[in-house]
């Protein structure tokens, strides 16, 4: 375990009756009952009850028990002792209890979910919301997604990349772009590896992941949009758009088969009755979509993207995970690749979640000529992609890729309503600390 600690509150168990552990945590909850005090510690594993019973108690040792603050931090070195009545079945009778932190009081907030707290409260203090049992659920399971992702796509011969996250040049075009002083010159926070992974097909590597740190400077405030969110990333060459849906569906078939098998306790904290999805995913037109959306009685013209409500609106009349297939051309970003027999429209998709859009891929242009015509009709200047079009002048493979969000994926398989409740220290319009 560790030199301070032997034993995690969970490893515990009442069959060790009479053997000494060492426990390390904190201080949940104080229960002074005059000849008898009940120290229930937390730690990320659970919690163990030590028992101090006055009269067989070093006087001391009781009195520094029964002034302990909640949440300060302690060590405790004593015997197990089953008890039938106690949480786990067992409890501590210490010999020794270390006080390492002194909590100061009161708290910002309770961590014994008796009392609630709001968003932005839970936020100024994440350090003390993540003592709340719920609150390490979610981010357990953040780990075991993250984990699973990393886990299929390297058993689908993915290699791990990381690209620069300061850029000079846009990389979808446009406005939602954070400026940065580099030095004497003006760089930018990278809204998407798109460019660099694009590049690296050029490279012979074939296939590529990131997962990491995109940054839109939008001034959305919405429960689903982060100024800083975390993407997951692929791009494969000798490949179309049918080839990566295919792959990402089977991502997210076999992160739902991990998540519930690996993380049992913390569904049931969160009380989440978690289905692995059944693959293939329905793939539907754009255009079949707008009749959807029509008939529902929402108004989208054709060639814009679909409003929340009508992507609501669709999204339960499928009332499961989806494609939504071959968008206009026009609403998708320069380097998709349109249809040859028809460029009106493009071989790109979304992957939907009935309550939103979790992913966007298409296969990409790499013709060289193609893709400069398509920077040149979208109002961008081709100089400044200079970079990128380099790489597709001396031999690129046809390749195809997608961008999953992380929080979207977590928040949509746990049913979380707010992003920020998946994201550590969450970036917002108005949030930048901590
Ligand atoms: P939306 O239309 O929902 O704003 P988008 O189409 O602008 O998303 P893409 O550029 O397609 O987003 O990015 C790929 C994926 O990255 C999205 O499907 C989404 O899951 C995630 N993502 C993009 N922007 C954000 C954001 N601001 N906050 C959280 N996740 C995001
Ligand atoms: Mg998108």
């Amino acid at each position: 375990m560790s030199a301070m600690r032997t034993h995690y509150a969970s490893g515990i168990t009442p069959d060790m009756n009479g053997s000494t552990v060492t426990v390390a945590g904190w201080v949940h909850e104080i229960r002074d009952l005059g000849g008898i005090c009940f120290l229930v510690l937390r730690d990320r594993s659970g919690f163990a009850q030590v028992t101090l019973v006055k009269k067989k108690t070093d006087p001391d040792l009781f009195d520094t028990a029964r002034r302990l603050n909640r949440e300060s931090v302690v060590l405790v070195s004593g015997a197990v002792k089953a008890a039938e009545q106690a949480p786990n079945g067992y409890e501590v009778i210490p010999q020794s209890l270390d006080l390492l932190s002194e909590s100061d009081s009161p708290l910002p907030m309770d961590v014994t979910e008796k009392v609630g707290a709001d968003i932005d409260t839970r936020l100024d203090s994440r350090f003390i919301d993540l003592r709340r049992r719920k609150t390490l659920a979610v981010f357990t399971v953040r780990h075991h997604v993250l984990r699973a992702v990393r886990e299929f796509l390297e058993s689908e011969e993915f290699i791990e990349v990381h690209t620069p996250k300061v850029v000079a040049a846009a990389t979808e075009g446009g406005t939602a772009l954070f400026p940065i002083t580099y030095f004497n010159r003006e760089a930018f926070l990278n809204q998407s590896p798109q460019l660099y992974k694009q590049i690296l097909m050029a490279s012979g590597i074939d296939r590529v992941y990131e997962i990491g740190a995109i940054f839109r400077a939008e001034e959305h405030d919405t429960l689903r949009h982060l100024n800083e969110a975390t993407s997951i990333d692929i791009e494969a060459s000798f490949a179309d758009q049918f080839d990566v849906m295919e792959i990402l569906e089977r991502l997210i078939g076999s992160v739902y088969l991990h998540v519930s098998q690996n993380c049992v306790p913390q569904l049931r904290e969160l009380g989440v009755d978690l289905t692995v999805p059944k693959l293939p995913f329905r793939r539907v037109k754009y255009d079949e979509a707008i009749d959807i959306a029509h008939s529902a009685g929402h108004e989208v013209e054709w060639g814009d993207d679909f409003g929340t409500a009508a992507e609501r609106a669709i999204g339960s009349e499928i009332g499961e995970h989806y494609f939504l297939i071959d968008w206009p051309t026009v609403i998708k970003p320069y380097y998709t690749n349109p249809y040859e027999e028809d460029v009106r429209y493009s071989k790109s998709f979304d992957l939907m979640h009935p309550r939103m859009e979790l992913a966007s891929g298409s296969q990409r242009i790499h013709s060289f000529d193609l893709l400069r015509e398509r920077i040149v009709a979208q109002g961008l200047d081709p100089d400044g992609f200079e970079f990128y079009l380099k790489a597709f002048r001396y031999g690129m493979p046809p390749h195809a890729g997608w961008g999953l969000g992380t929080e979207r994926l977590i928040m949509t398989m746990l049913h979380v309503e707010n992003i920020r409740d998946v994201v550590l220290f969450p970036r917002d319009r108005k949030r930048l600390s901590p």
